[in-house]
């Protein structure tokens, strides 16, 4: 089977990669030619870990290109992975779908194809495809061209083992066209590859599950298991609060709670809340949604509202402990959304930083690998760069943990806080082992403060 992946980004990057490692021929295509270039010369646009490696096994396998004339018509199954950010109104922007799926229809050659949208995508958004296929497609005939729903679940950071090692493969579509992604995801589904040697098959893991089902549904599978996911942190980030009130400590309560395996332990870090390419936009997607049918959300609007008061909560903590930020030096260790990308769409980081320099506070920010993409991306931030995680403390009044990077549980603590000019240190994600055994001020989420200096 011939497969063309049209948008390589995180998603389209990981698939394209991946299905070229199972023996697929694979083309990726993006109109962004610097990526494509980078791509042609085995350089990877993107961190994530082990990618770079999989990359060389599966290089055989796999063609890089602008074009749709040239990938399209040779292709039996058409992965579309672009973007759909949010607009300012909370819809998705489908602009670059639309503009993706016509292109794909005017080359579509008259055999038999299959296009599976990989995209999170508003519900219904299959059949508006449709009519797209139907308007541009030359050739189109509605038993030889089909689309199929296979929503992505893959996570940044962990994308490969996601991706060989899935909970689940979701299908929706005519079953026709679902038999024939069976086929393609055979070696996912008995899991007969050979795993590569740095992403071993976790241990106990089997088969995923596979999920057939309609167009509608698996639409609507992807956006309620991430507003599920993004609930769940809501949630710890509530109960956080109310910790703090009272005296408990959040971390104790979420390992209690976790105990009962109705509830299990993950995805219920109290912190600085979500943040990324995903959750926020499609927790707002589906708030949209529901006003189209007037149906109220309460649950995930809350949800929403919580998250985003997390945001303010790490500042005003900083603010409870230096008073005036205003010519304070503050260092923000972690700028993406989360450790183990590059990723800094929506990340906490990038609020801290403007609200930062908003109330004239100096930000020196550090990440281990997210400062490159920075400089592209946060032109419109102030804030200056350090070399390190301690060169960023040297000198500072207090410091932001942003993102829980290894990196930062490492450091020698001690001895970076006593560089710095007054010793606060805000840990928004939990991550450090208390106590310091320097005098500082340390502040966590959900957990008693003790009385405010
Ligand atoms: P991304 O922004 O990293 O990548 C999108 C790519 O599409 C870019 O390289 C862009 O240049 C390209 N593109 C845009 N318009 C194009 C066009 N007309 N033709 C060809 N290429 C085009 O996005 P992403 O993070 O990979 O996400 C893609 C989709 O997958 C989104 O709908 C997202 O919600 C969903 N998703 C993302 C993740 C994640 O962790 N990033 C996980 C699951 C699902």
């Amino acid at each position: 089977m011939n497969i063309t992946i049209v948008g390589t980004g995180y998603v389209g990057l990981g698939t394209a990669i991946m299905l070229a490692y199972l023996g697929y021929r694979v083309t990726g295509l993006d109109t962004d030619l610097q990526k494509i270039e980078r791509l042609r010369a085995g350089d990877l646009p993107i961190y994530e870990p082990g990618l770079d490696e999989l990359l060389r096994q599966a290089q055989g396998n796999l063609t890089w290109t602008t074009s749709y004339e040239e990938s399209i018509p040779k292709a039996d199954i058409i992965f579309i992975c672009v973007g759909t950010p949010a607009l300012p109104s909370g819809q998705p922007n489908l602009t670059y779908l639309e503009s993706a799926a016509r292109s794909v229809a005017r080359n579509l050659d008259g055999k038999t194809q299959i296009i599976v949208n990989k995209s999170t995508v508003p519900i219904g958004t299959a059949d508006w495809m449709t009519r797209i296929l139907e308007e541009h497609a030359v050739h189109y005939h509605t038993n030889r061209y089909d689309i199929v729903s296979n929503p992505e679940f893959l996570r940044e950071g962990t994308a490969l083992s996601d991706s060989l090692y899935p909970d689940r493969i979701v299908l929706g579509g005519r079953p026709w066209a679902v038999a024939r992604l069976h086929e393609l995801y055979a070696p996912l589904i008995e899991q007969s590859f050979t795993p590569p040697p740095h992403v071993p098959r976790p241990s106990g893991y089997t088969r995923p599950a596979v999920v057939n089902t309609t167009l509608t549904s698996a639409e609507m599978i992807k956006y309620a298991a991430n507003a599920f996911l993004a609930l769940k942190i809501s949630y710890a980030n509530e109960m956080a609060g109310l910790c703090e009130c009272v005296g408990a400590d959040i971390e104790e309560v979420t390992g209690g709670i976790g105990l009962d395996a109705r509830i299990g332990t993950r995805f219920l870090a109290a912190g600085a809340g979500w943040g990324g390419s995903c959750f926020g936009k499609d927790t707002s997607a589906l708030v949209s949604t529901g006003e189209e049918y007037g149906y109220d959300m309460p649950i995930l609007r809350a949800a929403i509202d919580v998250n985003r008061r997390q945001r303010t909560l790490v500042i005003e903590k900083l603010q409870r402990h230096l008073r005036l930020l205003k010519g304070k030096r503050v260092a923000v260790l972690g700028m993406a959304f989360k450790p183990n990308t590059d990723d800094l769409r929506d990340a906490p980081a990038h609020d801290f930083i403007a609200r930062l320099a908003s109330l004239g506070a100096s930000v020196v920010a550090y990440d281990p690998v997210a400062m490159p993409r920075a400089r592209q991306e946060w032109g419109h931030l102030q804030y200056s760069e350090a070399r390190s995680a301690s060169a960023a403390l040297a000198g500072a009044d207090a410091v932001i943990i942003a993102t829980e990077w290894d990196e930062f549980r490492l450091l020698d603590w001690d001895a970076a806080v006593l560089t710095m000019r007054t010793r606060v240190v805000i840990d928004a994600r939990n991550l450090l082992r208390m106590p310091l055994s320097v005098a500082a001020t340390v502040e966590q989420i959900g957990k008693d403060a003790g009385p405010a200096p």
